[in-house]
């Protein structure tokens, strides 16, 4: 590292937003400075130490197929897998993985300080370098500056932190990590509008201290499983989960202490995640329900730490313990870490353009919590696509922009810069229309020729992805091609999977249609030798063929909408008979096309039809004037 060099990309922060940013900048060819506080925090879990679940299972497995290290990095680290959402169908099934965070934290440093091109140097950044409306660089605590074409900042929940305990509050961030006061300045001083948010985060507990005995226990699966598309499956064995509940004395606990309840008293100045409310927050809000499930989820074994998933709390610590030991099995608890809660900046994501460059100042990216977001998958999303597209800009080459028909990350992206956000965002499934088009199962065929293209999946990775395609094709067409016949042995499993016997051949691709037929009985039947993984996602594609041939002809039908793009310097304004709040709103958000125009709240059908022949006017004056 020298310090008057100039680099193509600075990312400012080691979190996960900053690791995916970082790796996959340089490993599209940029020279990279990683600056970030601490090495040791190096992709740092400060919440629960999980990946994946309903919507973040997606993210991770795109992060994966576009070439990103998010998966490699929980399949290293992975002691405890379960697949979620069995029962509501192939669109949602995701797996969750539990992670040992040394492991995980370790896995990144090793990629970040072994990339080609990535350097890496702890530092505290103070101050954002401009010059005529562009980034140049930052400036670090001690006095030092460097200069970059480009600059990253994913400095997550850390920008002028405030952790709150009880009544007491103090700045720090996450974990006991210093606060990040300078750079939360000269970020406000930029002109960016910046607001406050807040997440909370649970008490951890002394493994020994519980009474695991008592307590109901979840397993992880027994058939190996991994959630990069390239790692080895795996079974991991040995960490049990155990389950509790809240109960009516917790509850009665939790209410004496309200008067110390920063939550209830009102010290708290910013939102809170709606989907992952605190314990205290859930009494109050939920007042018919008299009890909530609790988690009991290991650390890692030699931390001897427990995390209590479902109980993040910023109550005093008197009542952190007392109503803990309320809990069965936690009846002789001990705290090792209270639970807290923690304020920070966050930049309106309204302010990014679709490829998360700032729309003020040129060549600035923001990636990851700095974006109103909450949860490491989407930090890991926002980072990979700030990476690559910062790289992009290196080389003067056009933004790449996933489109929410394509992929999780595209919704993530879109819903930030259209939307904007008032709580920390976190991906739901939800929030995507195209659920069965962006399945966990089939992150590679949509993403992986992208990661290819640009430079970022490597050649030895295209290659396993080409040789697994090459094998569903292959099977797919063979299961078109035969039929099966009504024998004996036939019927009788067919008896065992509840299905209707054969009294006549029936098309294996008819079979495989039935619901009640899953791979492992139609493998049985036509003595298949596919993987388990491409067989099921044969069967996926089968059975839902008619709802995935539906939710395609949406696609192109809203894809003729979302392609039309608003010429450079459109005026919102000059629009007539625009609604009041739809031209303000438009003239503030700027959307690129018509498709995001129409996912910015506020904006009535009837506007989006005033634009959409605007734009069309205008296309055809221009292409009269080039006939002329
Ligand atoms: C208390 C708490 C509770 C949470 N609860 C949940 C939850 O319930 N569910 C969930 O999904 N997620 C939760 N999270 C969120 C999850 O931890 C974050 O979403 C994720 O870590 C964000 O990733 P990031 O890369 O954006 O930022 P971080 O992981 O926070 O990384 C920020 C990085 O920036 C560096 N940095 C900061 N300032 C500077 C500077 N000036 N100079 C150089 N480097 C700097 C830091 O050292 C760090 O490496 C919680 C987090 C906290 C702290």
């Amino acid at each position: 590292m020298k310090i008057e060099e100039k680099y193509d990309v600075i990312v400012v922060g080691g979190g996960h937003a900053g690791c995916e940013a970082a790796l996959s900048a340089a490993r599209m060819g940029s020279r990279v400075l990683m600056l970030n506080l601490y090495l040791d925090n190096t992709a740092m879990m400060p919440c629960n130490p999980s990946i994946g679940g309903p919507a973040k299972g997606h993210l991770v497995r795109e992060i994966d197929a576009l070439g990103g290290e998010m998966a490699k990095a929980a399949d290293k680290a992975t002691h405890h897998l379960r697949w979620l959402n069995t029962s509501k169908g192939p669109a949602v099934r995701t797996l969750r993985a539990q992670c040992d965070p040394v492991k995980y934290g370790n896995h990144y440093r090793t990629a970040i300080l072994t990339c080609l091109g990535l350097e890496v140097h702890q530092a505290m950044v103070t101050d954002l370098l401009t010059e005529k409306g562009r980034v140049v660089g930052v400036k670090i605590r001690t006095g030092q500056t460097f200069l970059s074409k480009t600059v990253i900042i994913t400095t997550g929940t850390y920008l002028a932190a405030k952790i709150h305990i009880g009544l007491t509050s103090h700045k720090s961030g996450p974990l006991g990590m210093v606060s990040s006061s300078g750079l939360a300045r000269s970020i406000r001083k930029t002109g960016l509008t910046v607001g406050r948010l807040r997440t909370d985060t649970t008490p951890r507990v002394l493994a020994d201290s519980i009474n695991w005995e008592i307590l109901d226990r979840q397993e992880s699966i027994n058939e190996p499983e991994s959630f990069s598309h390239f790692g080895e499956k795996r079974v991991h064995e040995g960490i049990i989960c155990g389950l509790t509940r809240t109960n009516k004395e917790t509850h009665e606990v939790i209410k004496k202490y309200f008067d110390r309840s920063p939550l209830i008293q009102g010290t708290l100045d910013s939102e809170g995640p709606r989907y992952c409310p605190s314990i205290d927050d859930k009494i109050i809000k939920f007042p018919e329900k008299d009890t909530h499930p609790i988690f009991l989820e290991p650390i890692n074994p030699e931390g001897r730490e427990v995390y209590l998933q479902n109980f993040s709390t910023s109550m005093c610590l008197e009542a952190q313990l007392e109503s803990v030991r309320t809990l069965r099995g936690c009846e002789s608890a001990h705290i090792l870490r209270p639970g807290y809660a923690i304020e920070y900046d966050f930049v309106d994501p309204t302010q990014l353009y679709p490829w998360l460059e700032t729309k003020t100042i040129a060549n600035l990216f923001l990636a990851g919590q700095i974006n109103g977001t909450s949860g490491y998958e989407e930090a890991g999303s926002q980072g990979l696509m700030a990476g690559i597209n910062a790289a992009l800009r290196v080389k003067d080459l056009e933004p790449l922009v996933l489109r929410r028909d394509q992929a999780y990350i595209g919704v993530l992206i879109d819903d930030l810069v259209t939307k904007g956000t008032s709580e920390p965002y976190r991906m739901l499934t939800s929030r995507c229309e195209y659920r069965l088009l962006l399945r966990h199962d089939n992150a590679d065929t949509r993403l992986s020729p992208v990661g290819k293209e640009i430079g970022l999946l490597q050649e030895n990775e295209w290659k396993i992805l080409q040789k697994r395609w090459r094998h569903i094709e292959e099977e797919t067409q063979m299961i078109k091609n035969i039929k099966i016949s009504p024998t004996e042995k036939i019927n009788e499993i067919l008896r065992g999977a509840a299905s209707s016997p054969l009294s006549e051949g029936l098309p294996a691709a008819e079979l495989l249609k039935r619901p009640e037929i899953s791979w492992g009985v139609f493998s049985e039947i036509t003595s298949s030798t596919i993987e388990k993984e491409l067989g099921e996602r044969i069967s996926v594609s089968a059975k839902y063929e008619g709802y995935i041939d539906r939710q395609m002809r949406q696609v192109n039908k809203f894809h003729r909408m979302e392609i039309l793009k608003f010429p450079e310097g459109f005026d919102f304004s000059a629009v007539s008979g625009l609604s009041a709040e739809g031209e303000q709103k438009l003239s503030k958000f700027m959307p690129r096309t018509l498709g995001q125009a129409s996912r910015i709240s506020g904006i009535p059908p009837t506007d989006i039809q005033l634009l959409w022949v605007a734009v069309e006017n205008k296309r055809r004056s221009k292409d009269e004037t080039t006939d002329d």
